[in-house]
């Protein structure tokens, strides 16, 4: 069943995650780091295709990560910021960005100071209360990368098609398998303001990130590039790219187990919200 294969395929994104996160621990630029190319040589296993992986074993932290502290009451946070009403597909909150669907070049959005970057103003509430909570329940995460202007995207693009094609990957095949992982300038939802990457504060805190893909719809965000949407989003899937598209989507998008793709489709049946 649909939703019993995103549960393995969460599983199996957690673990890559914290072999991202160590890979980011160690030096080495994940953004830019080239996906597959190495075949037959070691490679990242952040980038190792999921689908090649049976069924996996639960996640457990390794012996020497000491458990997060269970007994410590987390703190209420404040009250949610109120569901704003733009939602609707041509509304800012469930905006399509992708390589096929660039932002214009005048595209502008005012953004918030948050602690490793900045967001889309109206949603950054929304993420430091979810990280604040995930820290209260002893699940810290780290904002990798929020805002990211179009001339940084397009430079990040260009160099993992360089890197590619220097592992010997044709011009064409490196230009489409860069924009899965590090799409062009503007082509991005860095690029919106309301994409956040988000890894354990730790590196290597498997829950952490078990707990982000449990509660992030509460706070209106979802796991954007999932094994099941890689169709419909045309990236890669990633277990830490998280995108804010609201309380509502994200709740729906959340239980039904469908992509915003599908989800902006399928307004009309919500009433025409
Ligand atoms: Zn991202």
């Amino acid at each position: 069943m649909k939703r019993n294969s995103r549960a393995i395929g969460s599983v199996v994104m957690a673990v890559l995650a914290v072999a991202a996160a160590w890979t980011l621990r160690t030096g080495l630029d994940l953004w830019t780091a080239p996906p597959s190319v190495t075949e037959g040589e070691t490679r990242p296993a952040s980038t190792a295709a999921p689908t090649a992986t049976p069924r996996p074993a639960p996640v457990q932290a390794p012996p020497q990560q000491p458990v997060p502290a269970a007994t410590a009451t987390p703190a209420p946070s404040p009250s949610p910021t109120p569901d704003p009403v733009d939602e609707t597909p041509e509304g800012w909150m469930l905006r399509l960005v992708k390589p096929d669907c660039p932002l214009p070049e005048d595209f502008t959005v005012e953004l918030a100071k948050v602690a490793g970057g900045q967001f889309d103003a109206r949603a950054a509430g929304e993420l430091e209360r979810m990280l604040a909570d995930a820290k209260a329940a002893g699940c810290e995460l780290r904002l990798v990368c929020g805002y990211r202007d179009t001339a940084r995207q397009q430079n990040l693009y260009e160099q993992k098609k360089r890197q590619l094609e220097a592992a010997g990957m044709a011009p064409a095949r490196a230009a489409d398998e860069a924009a899965r992982w590090t799409p062009p300038g503007g082509c991005s939802e860095h690029n919106l303001g309301l994409g956040a990457d988000l890894l354990p504060a730790d590196g290597i805190n498997a829950e952490a990130l078990a707990w982000l893909e449990a509660h992030a719809a509460e706070y209106g965000f979802i796991r954007r590039y999932t094994e099941e949407c890689e169709k419909e989003t045309g990236m890669a899937p990633m277990s830490w790219h998280y995108r804010y598209v609201g309380h509502t989507a994200a709740a729906r998008i959340t239980e039904q187990g469908v992509c915003l793709e599908e989800y902006r489709e399928d307004l009309g049946q919500y009433g025409g919200r």
